[in-house]
């Protein structure tokens, strides 16, 4: 199987960015955890492979983040190499299956795969995620799960890339040998085994399905199921209910009233709450049923064998936010940078209410191609391409708006492979999109490694071409807008 598959180009050639301290709350759905030492998208298997052996050589532990939707990281973060899958794309149909990288969305092959009439992958329509954190943890629902339809996976670790049969991976009820460690390699590419049907049909069933689950999952940032169901006796869900679990909560953390398997994050960063209210959860059943219940989500320690722990400082910096990270060249940069971090910060704060409206969205976004154009003409081209990228993000959020659904994406690719699922989204509006979302982190993370990359410091030129893609994305999502309000 060749790794370079699929619709989408991948602009990344060259060595991969590493960057510093970078926040893990932003990349998870439960939207809690510190900073990550080190960081890095690899764009190809010889990209991933470059980030696997820079870790060995420099003793660092290595995690590999997906969506995000089952991994919990504590509030000191992590002190190895997070290798995070999201520009390992594409994906390619043929008769009786479909393949996709690693960083696909898993929903969105789902459907893509009952548009083209393959049915067998239908239940996974609503599952978030990454095909690779749905090959690791045998992701699935009481229709079916992946190993029924996985045919073979192509794996790399530091020193090999090989194609592998689904069953060397040992898939089991939400595990795998990847994820037991018995197999130690990373997930590039998936191949699913379907078989042809009619579109129609395999939409229904897709839509029927997603239509269910929809009224069984509570809305608000969670992993999903917090502990595995025991291998006898009731579901984890009943067991926890029937102790008293649902509405408990620490912190910021509850337990959901409508499912007593879920803890929703009302609040921001703090795993603290929501580790102590797994406990809590976990002690109960104890002390009523005498059972012990064992986590689904993957609860990732701070640091691996060879890691450093995250020091006060790393903490301090994930508080203060990774702005910090920025080493102004002269006092107008820095001013610029603090006039930034002070405007965003009270957006944060006070716009959240005005923000539940997608027009104010779509005014934000109008505002951050206007702050953009300010600072190319002022010279301060990474920062007009990070504002570009913000305008992008904030207009794809209104449409999201607009149909009352929530958006589990975390950067303008992520989110716009999500709304090509309702509506198409063009070539070039996604290479636009990759772009921007590498252009965003060199922005706000410049100290790459090592010695920075060419790309941390953007040319006027690049940063039109960015601004431009973004303003074709803002058009596009106002568009999507109008058509929605006439509709
Ligand atoms: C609202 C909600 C509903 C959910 N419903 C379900 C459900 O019905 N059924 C279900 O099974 N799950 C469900 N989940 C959990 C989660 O969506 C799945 O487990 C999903 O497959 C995880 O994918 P991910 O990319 O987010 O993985 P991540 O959370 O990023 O990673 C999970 C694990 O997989 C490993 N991993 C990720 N990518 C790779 C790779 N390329 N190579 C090797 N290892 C990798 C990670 O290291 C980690 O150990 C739900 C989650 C949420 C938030």
């Amino acid at each position: 199987m060749s790794a370079e598959i699929g619709r989408i180009h991948r602009p990344i050639k060259g060595e991969p960015l590493i960057i510093h301290d970078v926040p893990l709350w932003v990349h998870t759905s439960m939207r809690v955890g510190g900073p990550a030492r080190s960081f890095a998208r690899p764009g190809n298997p010889a990209q991933l492979q470059h980030l696997l052996r820079w870790a060995e050589e420099n003793g660092r532990e290595t995690v590999v983040l997906g969506g995000g939707t089952n991994t919990l990281f504590r509030d000191a973060g992590f002190s190895g190499l997070v290798i995070h899958t999201s520009a390992l794309r594409g994906w390619e149909i043929a008769e009786d299956s479909i393949r996709a990288g690693a960083g696909e969305n898993l929903a969105q092959t789902a459907w893509r795969a009952s548009r083209a009439g393959l049915t067998g992958l239908e239940w996974a329509c609503g599952i978030p995620g990454t095909i690779g954190g749905a090959v690791a943890m045998n992701a699935g629902t009481r229709q079916g799960e992946t190993a029924d339809v996985l045919r073979r996976v192509e794996i790399c670790t530091s020193r090999t890339q090989s194609t592998v049969a689904a069953a060397a991976l040992d898939l089991g009820y939400r595990t795998s040998a990847l994820q037991s460690g018995e197999l130690p390699a990373v997930v590039v590419e998936a191949e699913f085994r379907l078989q042809p049907a009619a579109p129609d049909a395999c939409l229904e069933r897709a839509r029927s399905l997603l239509a269910a689950r929809l009224d069984k999952l509570p809305r608000g940032a969670s992993v999903g199921s917090v502990f595995r169901n025991p291998a006898e006796g009731p579901a984890a869900g009943e067991l926890l209910d029937r102790a008293g679990c649902k509405g408990m909560h620490v912190g910021s953390a509850r337990v959901s009233t409508l499912h007593a398997n879920v803890i929703i994050n009302d609040g921001k960063e703090n795993a603290a709450d929501v580790l102590a209210l797994i406990e809590r959860m976990k002690d109960k059943v104890r002390a009523t049923f005498g059972v012990e219940l064992h986590e689904e989500v993957v609860i990732v320690p701070v640091s691996g064998r060879n890691g450093r722990q995250a020091s006060d400082v790393d903490r301090k910096r994930r508080t203060r936010g990774a702005t910090l990270g920025i080493s102004p060249p002269s006092f107008r940069r820095r001013a610029c940078v603090l006039f930034r971090t002070n405007r965003r910060s009270r957006v944060s704060k006070e716009g959240v209410r005005k923000m539940e409206r997608s027009a104010d969205w779509m005014d934000e976004a109008q505002g951050d191609l206007e702050h953009a154009d300010n600072d190319l003409k002022g010279g301060f081209y990474n920062w007009a391409c990070f504002s570009a990228q913000q305008a992008a993000e904030k207009s794809i959020k209104a449409v999201f708006q607009r149909m009352g659904a929530e958006a589990w994406g975390h950067s303008v690719a992520d989110l716009l492979d999500e709304l090509s699922q309702r509506y198409p989204v063009s070539q070039r509006h996604m290479n636009g999109a990759l772009e921007l979302d590498k252009a965003y982190i060199c922005a706000r993370y410049p100290n790459a490694h090592p010695s920075g990359s060419p790309r941390s410091r953007y040319t006027e030129e690049e940063a039109r071409r960015l601004i431009s893609h973004a303003q074709a994305i803002v058009e596009f999502c106002a568009s999507l807008l109008s058509k929605a309000q006439s509709d």
